[in-house]
């Protein structure tokens, strides 16, 4: 497998002359922002700005059945009242289809991708996938498409979480980036446009860190440079559950901005910010920022978030 190809498609990745540190947030309009979202939004704000990086915010919306309506307005809305400000236009995925096409040909050329006929119903609940469809040559039309992952072992740093290893054969097997329906999945949406977006530091939630070693994977495949990870701890509520979109999590409370603002910054374990405008508090949070009192497990939000 040649997995060292080169970019070889017309999109060029946006550079960054002077800035060693590009933060992003990447919310997806699956249901309104909740607190943990803005945990994980001040987090990567605070870490890109307290070391004079970029923050960008991307709108990833490929997966338009999940859409919640509604939600995408909200997100906008929620960045301009807490003054998060980007340093480049915000990006919609959804208006950027072609490129991710675009990869999927370079993959296809060097073989790194086949088509696959399995339905839900024939894989079972088996997670790992056993590689059924890998040599049988499929058309490509009106199937998923899937990834070859390798049998080796594929280690990061987290910067929160320490070393994180995966063999993506034994864990996950051949991964699909593309659905029989035509969807673009998020683990070939997020590195396309982590790459095209000059991105070199990724901070989000915990849940998304059985991702990452899937993420560094494809990353490699396609030539892009390596991306440095701080997953955070998830924000647990009074009744131990995870605060989500999936626990319908309760959406930010616009009239409460500034409270709830240095509520995050509490639950990220930092010096408490003074209630004022959005935008000076944020700036008090970059300036007091420090990383190593982030916890490492568990955000406990009895008592800092009512
Ligand atoms: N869009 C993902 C979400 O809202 C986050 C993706 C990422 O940060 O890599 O859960």
């Amino acid at each position: 497998m040649d997995t060292s190809l080169r970019e070889k498609s017309d999109f060029s990745p946006v550079r960054w002359p002077n800035h060693a540190y590009i933060g992003r947030f990447a919310p997806s309009p699956t249901g309104p922002l909740h607190f943990g979202s803005l945990i994980t939004a001040v987090a990567s704000y605070c870490e890109a700005k307290s070391q004079h990086g970029k923050w960008l915010v991307r709108i990833e919306d490929t997966d338009i059945p999940r859409i919640y309506p509604g939600s995408e307005s909200h997100i906008l809305r929620c960045l301009d009242t807490f003054a998060f400000e980007p340093d480049a236009p915000i990006i919609f995925q959804k208006d950027h289809l072609a490129r991710y096409e675009a990869v999927i040909d370079q993959l296809k050329h060097c073989n790194l991708v086949y088509a696959c006929q399995c339905t839900r119903k024939i894989l079972g609940s088996n997670a790992i996938y056993a590689g059924t469809c890998r040599n049988l040559k499929l058309d490509f039309k009106h199937q998923a498409i899937r990834l070859k992952v390798t049998d080796q072992q594929i280690c990061f740093e987290d910067a929160l979480q320490g070393q994180q290893c995966s063999n993506l054969q034994q864990d996950l097997g051949d991964f699909v980036l593309k659905r029989r329906d035509g969807i673009i999945n998020y683990q070939l949406a997020v590195v396309v446009d982590d790459h095209l977006q000059g991105v070199t530091h990724v901070v989000r939630g915990a849940d998304l860190l059985d991702n990452t070693v899937r993420q560094i994977w494809l990353g490699h495949c396609l030539g892009y440079s390596q991306i440095q990870y701080m997953h955070l701890p998830l924000a647990m509520n009074a009744q131990g559950q995870k605060l989500s979109k999936q626990n319908l999590a309760q959406a930010l409370d616009l009239s409460q901005a500034p409270q709830l603002l240095a509520q995050a910054v509490l639950a990220l374990h930092q010096e408490p910010i003074e209630i004022d405008q959005p935008a000076i508090m944020l700036k008090q949070a970059v300036t007091q920022w420090d990383r190593s009192r982030i916890p490492q497990h568990q955000i406990h939000l009895s008592g800092i978030y009512q």
